[in-house]
Parts: structure tokens; C-alpha cells; sequence
């Protein structure tokens, strides 16, 4: 068995990888969400009472993802839950977005160290005799595999020690403004400013396949740092393939896909289920990096907050690269997703909400 929960991280991602079986399961979380979706996140963790992580990742230092990470290794009730993290601070980044992004990556140092979890531990060159190397990918050789308890196998996508480099002089300039120490490490937590709603134009009527081609031709390009970052890797289980697409950049993430290829022996390699790359922003979602995607199946973890995802082009590149038959399972029923769910039938898209009730949907692969 593999699946991936989605659970109601804001606009950020709080993912849940389960893997095993029913008698023996074991789970990697992936991000915490915003600091503001943070009850909703713990309460769903709470309901799931018995879960420890092989890892929990926390993919880059955007608040949309760290936010509750932070919260979550302060939390009496859950951080017992976590042993081992990956995270690329900035020792990582030195070696190998969002402005508040690095002061809360420092407040994270300072979790993981005091906290005693066991840091990057595996990769390297070590950063320290404590803290393992940055968990990313090498320019040359085969992409780094770790195998996880419970015959899993983490596959390593990106960053790229370029990404990790690209990051350093952001979170040097930025923590020195807060008057921090560039991996030093720093207590509290620094809040986010209150989400808010971006409007967009309504989907083209009707949504037809010429509306689709139009949409599809649309094309942007993400240059955040902290993006460019992300910890994004494939897990394998059970011959079955997931792609965590953090909120990694088109160009880092097909570069690693063409390497999975190889190890793969598959030219455009078969997945099971994709989690979109920033939530499905047009700016990471390119036609080069869907020709190194062969899925139909695809997550979209966002409520819409601040940014408007996900971009109705990402969507529609999606369904003109395969020519429909695709289903997007969104964590969220909102202004962005419903009409979709609405219009995207005659396309050849499905969409899938969690059922009434429900602040969670899980994905089985
Ligand atoms: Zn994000």
C-alpha cells in the first residue's frame, strides 16, 4: 500500500506518505502547513493517533510549509512522534521567497539542535560531526536513494547544490536584517501576515478544448530561491511511484526525472500519483517537465490563499499534455477548484474534494 493524505494546510502543504501494510504501516510527513492553518493540521495528526515518521521532511524555508513544522517540534503531544528531519538549513544552503523564510529556517535550527532529533542524518559530506550533508542532488552520478523502514525507497529529485548555493546570500541578507546570525539557529517563532484572497479572472465559457489550448499556452517561470530549494523526491513502494514535487522548479525537477528515467529504464517514466510543484502554479508546471511525466492522477494540496492556485494554464497544460482522462484530487473546495469541478468533465478532467465532513483527502496510489 502507498498513499498520500492531504491535510488542511492553508495554502502550504501537510502531506502524509503511508506505506506498508495494514498490520505494519509506516508514514513520512512531508511539510506542516502555515502557522495559521496549524489547529487544523494538529488536529488531524492528533485523529491519527498511533503515527511515528520514518522522516519528517520539511521541503524549504517558505512559511506556507515550515510554519507548522515549527509549531509541530515545539507540540508536547507530536514532536515524539519525529526522530529523524531533513531539512536543508543554512549550513546546507552555504555549502551545497519568501522574506521571512530564512528567521523561521534559523528558528528551525534551533528546534532540531536543541530538540535532539537526528538531522540530515545519512547525507553527505557531513555539515558538522552532528548534522548530516544537504539532502539534494549531486551534479553527476545516479540520484541518492534511501532506503526508509518498511521497504520504501526515497529517491531524491532536487535541489541541486546550485539550488542550495542560490539560497545562501538570501538568507544571509535576510537573517543579518533580523539581527540573527546566518546558522546560528534563533528561538521563537516569527509569524506570517494574515492570508488573503487574490482575484483572478473566472475560467473561460464555455471551457471547451480550444479554451484548454489557449489556457495551456500560457507560460511563466518561478525564480524564488527559497522554491528553487525544495526537497522534492519520488517514493517507491510496492512497485507503486509517488512524485512529492515540494514547490521545486520545472527546469531542477525535470533535470532529476531525466536521471530517474535512466534509473528507471523508462524514457517518461510511469507514476502512480504526482503532487504538483507549488501547488500548482503555472510557473513550475512546464511542457518539458510533463513529457518526463507519464501519470493521470495528480494532488493539489492549496485553500487558494494569497497566490489564487492553482493556475487554471497549470491545469489546462495537465490535460493538453495527456489529452484528458486526468483526475486532480485538491484538498480544498474552493473559487479555483470548483469550477473545475464544475466544467472540467467536458475537458476530460475530473476533481475529487474530501467527502462532507471531511478536512482531509487521502490518495491511495
Ligand atoms: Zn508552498
Amino acid at each position: 500500500m502507498l498513499a498520500v493524505e492531504m491535510l488542511p494546510a492553508g495554502h502550504g502543504d501537510a502531506l502524509v506518505v503511508e506505506y506498508g501494510t495494514a498490520a505494519d504501516p509506516h508514514r513520512i510527513l512531508v511539510d506542516a502547513g502555515t502557522f495559521h492553518a496549524w489547529d487544523g493540521v494538529r488536529a488531524e495528526l492528533l485523529r491519527r493517533r498511533n503515527d511515528r515518521y520514518e522522516v519528517f521532511v520539511i521541503t524549504h524555508v517558505d512559511e506556507d510549509h515550515i510554519g507548522g513544522a515549527l509549531a509541530l517540534l515545539d507540540d508536547p503531544d507530536l514532536r515524539h512522534r519525529v526522530d529523524h528531519v531533513w531539512f536543508n538549513g543554512y549550513v546546507h544552503c552555504a555549502s551545497g521567497g519568501n522574506v521571512l523564510g530564512p528567521v523561521n529556517g534559523e528558528q528551525l535550527t534551533r528546534r532540531i539542535v536543541t530538540g535532539g532529533f537526528h538531522w540530515n542524518e545519512g547525507f553527505t559530506p557531513r555539515a558538522s560531526a552532528g548534522v548530516g550533508g544537504p539532502v539534494g542532488v549531486p551534479r553527476n552520478g545516479p540520484l541518492p536513494a534511501v532506503n526508509l523502514p518498511g521497504g520504501a525507497c526515497a529517491v531524491l529529485l532536487s535541489p541541486t547544490g546550485a539550488q542550495l548555493k542560490r539560497l545562501a546570500p538570501v538568507w544571509q541578507r535576510v537573517v543579518v536584517a533580523a539581527h540573527l546570525v546566518a546558522g546560528a539557529g534563533a528561538p521563537g517563532h516569527t509569524g506570517s501576515p494574515r492570508p488573503h484572497v487574490k482575484h483572478v479572472p473566472p475560467l473561460p465559457n464555455p471551457l471547451d478544448h480550444a479554451a484548454i489550448t489557449c489556457l495551456a499556452a500560457k507560460n511563466a517561470a518561478d525564480s524564488s530561491e527559497a522554491n528553487g530549494s525544495s526537497i522534492a523526491f519520488v517514493v517507491e513502494h510496492g512497485g507503486k511511484r509517488v512524485l512529492m514535487g515540494a514547490d521545486a522548479h520545472a527546469p531542477v525537477l525535470a533535470g532529476g526525472l531525466q536521471r530517474y528515467a535512466a534509473r528507471v529504464g523508462e524514457p517518461r517514466p510511469r507514476f502512480d500519483l504526482v503532487k504538483l510543484a507549488h501547488h500548482g502554479s503555472n510557473a513550475n508546471i512546464s511542457t518539458a517537465l510533463l513529457d518526463l511525466i507519464d501519470c493521470r492522477r495528480f494532488l493539489v494540496s492549496t485553500n487558494g490563499d494569497n497566490f489564487a492556485h492553482p493556475d487554471d494554464a497549470a491545469l489546462a497544460k495537465i490535460i493538453e499534455a495527456y489529452g484528458g482522462g486526468v483526475t486532480f484530487y485538491c484538498n480544498y473546495r474552493t473559487g479555483r477548484t470548483e469550477p473545475w469541478a464544475l466544467h472540467g468533465p467536458g475537458v476530460g478532467a475530473t476533481v475529487t474534494f474530501p467527502r462532507p465532513g471531511k478536512q482531509a483527502l487521502r490518495v491511495v496510489a
